[in-house]
Parts: C-alpha cells; sequence; structure tokens
C-alpha cells in the first residue's frame, strides 16, 4: 500500500517516552550510569499509574525526572474536541504534531470499560459506506500514537477502574500497519509494566487482507481476530469493500481458517446492515451457507448513518428478518446495539465533522 507521508512524527524534536521498551528505556539509563531497574518504575508510572510528565513521577529524584524531561516527549496529542454521549460512550478528536487528526473512543458497558482505538490517519480500504477512509490514508500511527490514545482514554476513568477491553476498531486498517499495532498490544497486555489486559479482550478487527492474518497465525496470536465481511458473495463485497476485488470472500476464509486452526480463537465476522444492499432474505441465507461449519461468531452492526453519505439503517422488522434466518439457521449471531449514537461514534465521523467547524472546541459536555 503507498502511504503519502513519513510513518513517523515528522515535526516531533525529541523521541517519545512512549515509543521506549523497557530494553532502550533500560539500556538509555545505563548510559547514563542510572539504575537500570528504574525503567520498570519509570513505565508503570506511565502505563500503569497515569502520570502525565515526568515531573509527577514522584519517587524518582529530581534529577532523573529532569534528564527524562529533557530527553522524551511524554504526550504529543492535543485533545481538541471530547463529546460525551448519554450512554456514557466518550469520544476524543486528537491532533498529531504533524497536524493530522485521529479519533478514539470509550465505551462503558455494565462493567466494561472498552476502548475503540485507531491505528492509522484515515483509511486505505475505501470501504463505501465508512466515514474514515474518505479522504484515503495520510499516514500510520506509530506505537507510540496508538498507546497514547489508550492512555488518554483510560484518564478518563475514576482511579478504581481500569480499562477491560480493546479493539482495533478506530480509523483505519490495523493490518496495514501491523508492527506498530502488536508493539502498542504487547505493551496493553503486558502485566508488569503496562495496561494489563488480558489479551482475550483484545480484539484486531480487519478488512481481511489474508497474508497479515497469516502472519498472525504463525506468531501465534493471542489476540481476538473479527473480520469485517459485509457482504456474503463477491459481487455485493466489490461493491461494499471495494478492495475485495483483489482479494476475495473465499481466501479471507480461508486464512481465517488457518488463524483459528493456529491459535484456537473462535473468530468473529462483522457485517454492518445496510439499508436494501446486504439486507435481503437471499443475503441472510448465503451468509449461512459461508458461516455453516466454522467455529466463528456473526456479529450483525446496524448502520450508524454518515452525513454525506448516502446509506441508510435497515428498518426494525428488516434487522429483525434478517436475525431470524441466521438463528433458525443455528449461527451464533450477535445483534450490536449502537453506541454512542447521538455524539457520531461510528469510524471516522468525528474527525469529518470537525472539519467543517474548525472553531469549536468542545462539541458536548
Ligand atoms: N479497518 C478495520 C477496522 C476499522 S472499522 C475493519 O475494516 O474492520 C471497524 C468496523 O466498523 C468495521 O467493521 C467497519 O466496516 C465498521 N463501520 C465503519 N463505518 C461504520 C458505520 N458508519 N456504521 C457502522 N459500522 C461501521
Amino acid at each position: 500500500m503507498h502511504l503519502e507521508s513519513n510513518e513517523t512524527s515528522s515535526t516531533a524534536s525529541k523521541p517519545s517516552i512512549l515509543d521506549q521498551s523497557i530494553v532502550s528505556l533500560a539500556a538509555w539509563l545505563q548510559d547514563r550510569s542510572l539504575p537500570k531497574y528504574r525503567a520498570k518504575q519509570i513505565l508503570g508510572w506511565v502505563y500503569q499509574r497515569r502520570a502525565e510528565s515526568f515531573e509527577a513521577m514522584t519517587d524518582l529524584p529530581k534529577g532523573v525526572r529532569s534528564e527524562l524531561d529533557a530527553a522524551f516527549d511524554f504526550y504529543r496529542t492535543k485533545t481538541i474536541a471530547t463529546q460525551n454521549s448519554e450512554d456514557g460512550t466518550q469520544k476524543l478528536l486528537l491532533q498529531l504534531p504533524d497536524g493530522g487528526r485521529i479519533e478514539c473512543v470509550l465505551l462503558r458497558d455494565g462493567p466494561r470499560r472498552s476502548i475503540c482505538v485507531s491505528s492509522q490517519v484515515g483509511c486505505a480500504m475505501g470501504c463505501v459506506f465508512c466515514a474514515s477512509g474518505l479522504d484515503g490514508v495520510e499516514r500510520n500511527l506509530t506505537r507510540g500514537e496508538i498507546l497514547e490514545q489508550m492512555l488518554k482514554l483510560q484518564r478518563l476513568l475514576p482511579a478504581e477502574e481500569r480499562l477491560s477491553h480493546i479493539v482495533m476498531m478506530g480509523m483505519g486498517e490495523p493490518l496495514a500497519n501491523l508492527p506498530r499495532v502488536l508493539d502498542a498490544l504487547s505493551v496493553a497486555k503486558d502485566s508488569e509494566i503496562g495496561l494489563g489486559i488480558s489479551p482475550r479482550r483484545i480484539t484486531i478487527s480487519t478488512v481481511g487482507l489474508p497474508q497479515s492474518i497469516d502472519k498472525l497465525a504463525e506468531d501465534k496470536s493471542p489476540y481476538h481476530l473479527a473480520i469485517s465481511l459485509h457482504a456474503p458473495n463477491d459481487t455485493l463485497r466489490n461493491q461494499l469493500v471495494p478492495v475485495n476485488k483483489k482479494i476475495g470472500i473465499e481466501s479471507i476464509l480461508e486464512a481465517a481458517d488457518r488463524y483459528f486452526d493456529a491459535t484456537g480463537r473462535r473468530l468473529t465476522f462483522e457485517y454492518v446492515l445496510l439499508k436494501d444492499l446486504n439486507d435481503s432474505q437471499q443475503c441472510a441465507e448465503q451468509l449461512v451457507k459461508l458461516l455453516r461449519g466454522r467455529t466463528a461468531m456473526l456479529n450483525v452492526i446496524p448502520y450508524n448513518p454518515v452525513p454525506g453519505l448516502p446509506y441508510e439503517t435497515p428498518t426494525a422488522e428488516v434487522i429483525h428478518q434478517f436475525r431470524r434466518i441466521l438463528m433458525e439457521a443455528g449461527i451464533n449471531v450477535m445483534f450490536r446495539q449502537r453506541k454512542g449514537d447521538d455524539i457520531q461514534a461510528a469510524c471516522g465521523q468525528l474527525r469529518r465533522l470537525r472539519e467543517k467547524e474548525p472553531d469549536l472546541v468542545e462539541l458536548k459536555r
């Protein structure tokens, strides 16, 4: 895939602390004749104790704090909009040092505190109904930029609450930026210095790139994989998910099967229901044929309309009918509730809205 600009933040002068591993930080400390064990202490402050500056790391000697401050950036993004939904969903629009904008979301559902994180600025996949890819992709996010979203969302929680789930379902295609996504997730699952989120509660969502799915399978990925299917045949999928023309459903399903065989992790297929496009009885029946015999779960999501795009959500009756066919055929199907409707929480929506209203700092409190 062609990326238009540099993959690191060009305007940043110092390396980010969020791009340091425990090994690189220990080496940095050693170079300065500082004890190596401080690396764990520093990263513990960053990921677990929710520090926002080196100054806040009060059990570090002042000299170490100022050396860190001179050597590393801390947070680099500016929160340019916060939206709070009635249902507890909170969405942040972040601006990167080079001006790129990304979105991330915190969802509260019973005891769950799930976050939805972006992997790229924009998206190259071009799904016709999705707001994220309308202007193509600008660049991949760095490991630090992916982690910064998690940390900023974590800071929205009171001290006694912890993040419980991560879904890589924000802007971008995570498998098109795989090394950095995996780097960031390894910190997310690390219970020693990182966020300590069980990999079973971390989902990578993909449009379906077979080679990268195979790479994950080879590495015995501990993560949950969700594949955005959206259509039960190639003719329709080519129309809704144009990147499919080069791939095809069959090769995605084969890669998905290999992922299951290699990891034992049950797959999820996602299906956004679009009125009069993929919501027919015939589509449901074809979907049954595709999924029957696979240890998979189907997640059906009613479309969250994007202003300016012609796509609509099917009526409740059509959704019900679609569901009945799948359930009667014994498919393991879940109908996801939309969350954050009132704040345009679907992928890429806030970024577009804010392009039209650049002066508004806080949309809703
Ligand atoms: N590129 C990845 C992850 C990002 S999108 C992927 O394709 O899976 C996460 C999911 O949200 C995808 O299934 C995507 O198709 C879906 N989505 C995008 N825009 C939506 C909208 N307006 N309403 C409902 N779902 C949407």
